[in-house]
């Protein structure tokens, strides 16, 4: 893109891509030809869904593609405000707003925490919508204080997740106080960041502060979300490889979207860049009935499909859990084409990779 004419140092610089993000239409209009949907989509998402994108994600669109699948994750659209996505869904389908404010205990043995409501970029598939409404704004010491006590009350929790917003855009203060108040308590072993931040603005982890402190407070993991394989940058790479170097895994969650990634081969070219990358992918999520975001919905025989590609094209390595999480707060649950054609007893038929009927007897172990 052209507009970028900006000394390295500056676009290298985490803080700067922050302070420059664009969120009007004037700044919008002057990289971009905006379509009538995305002029409308701006103005009438703002304070429900407001838009900020900064400028290296910008920078990844093609101006002259109206499809692009960097733009339709990060430029609002008419649609999203609209009574026929509005009537569908809800703001928290999946139930994460509970007593303690920011915390979820849906499984025994993990917490979630939500930090922050900030984000570098506002995703316009993402999952907590919701708050996007509630303007920019971290939790207090006394919030997060409630959440370390209720952790540190519930021995059966081993495992923190720690999502926003965008945690990582906490100060590094913060996150050390957060971090190391988690290492006081016995019973937490592991740590995740629930971060796009290796997407949308990867210069975060150019601060080798930051790095210095998520490597003395290990293992910590970090959950990101690349959903294109158009977000497979030098920089972006650069960051994963500085978090590795550091010892910590990034595993990846891709979310299943229309018109961004529902096609096979998309599926498996993200899929295989990540893997050169050294990023696991983990999940891939079947999109959430979440209100403002249904129209990135596809079908389960969609997802199915893609599963059936990627088996046999890429190693096992390569290929995530695809999962639907439940309504209500109900937890995933993994979704799996069938294999079985035939069963009876122990006589299987499977099929192969290659679509051929194979009959396997499978006795039990002697
Ligand atoms: C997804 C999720 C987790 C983590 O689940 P994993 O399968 O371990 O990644 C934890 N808590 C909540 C509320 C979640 O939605």
């Amino acid at each position: 893109m052209v507009f970028f004419r900006v000394p390295q140092h500056l676009w290298r610089d985490y803080n700067w891509q922050i302070k420059n993000r664009i969120k009007t239409i004037e700044e919008l209009q002057k990289f971009i030809i905006l379509t009538r949907e995305e002029i409308e989509g701006i103005k009438r998402t703002q304070g429900l869904y407001p838009m900020a994108i900064t400028p290296y994600y910008l920078s990844l669109i093609d101006p002259e593609d109206p499809n692009d699948p960097i733009r339709l994750q990060a430029i609002p659209r008419a649609v999203e405000v609209e009574e026929e996505v509005q009537k569908f869904g809800e703001p928290d389908a999946l139930r994460e707003e509970g007593e303690i404010p920011g915390l979820t205990h849906r499984y025994p043995d993990r917490v979630l925490m939500t930090v922050t409501t900030f984000c570098a970029v506002y995703c316009r598939h993402c999952m907590r919508k919701r708050i996007f409404a509630e303007g920019e704004r971290a939790r207090t010491k006394e919030e997060i204080d409630r959440m370390l006590d209720y952790i540190k009350e519930h021995e059966e929790v081993r495992d923190v997740l720690i999502s926003g917003g965008e945690p990582l855009s906490l100060g590094n203060e913060k996150l050390r106080y957060i971090l190391s108040k988690l290492r006081e308590i016995k019973h937490v072993e592991i740590i995740r960041f629930g971060t796009r931040l290796p997407v949308l603005a990867p210069q975060r982890f150019f601060d080798e502060e930051l790095l210095d402190i998520l490597e003395e407070h290990s293992p910590i993991w970090i959950n990101t979300h690349f959903n294109h394989p158009k977000e497979i940058t030098e920089l972006s790479q650069e960051a994963v490889d500085k978090l590795l170097r550091r010892g910590i895994p990034v595993n990846n969650q891709t979310v299943l979207l229309k018109g961004v990634n529902d096609d096979p081969r998309v599926m498996l070219e993200l899929m295989r860049g990540l893997l050169r990358i050294k990023v696991k992918p983990q999940y891939l999520f079947h999109c959430d009935p979440i209100r403002g975001a249904v129209h990135f919905r596809t079908t389960v025989d969609k997802g199915m499909e893609i599963m059936r590609y990627l088996r046999g094209r890429i190693s096992g390595m390569g290929i995530p859990t695809y999962a639907v999480d439940l309504p209500g707060g109900k937890g995933k649950v993994p979704i799996l084409p069938n294999y079985i054609i035939e069963r009876e007893g122990d006589r299987f038929v499977f099929e192969s990779f290659t679509g051929e009927a194979v009959e396997y007897v499978i006795n039990e172990p002697v």
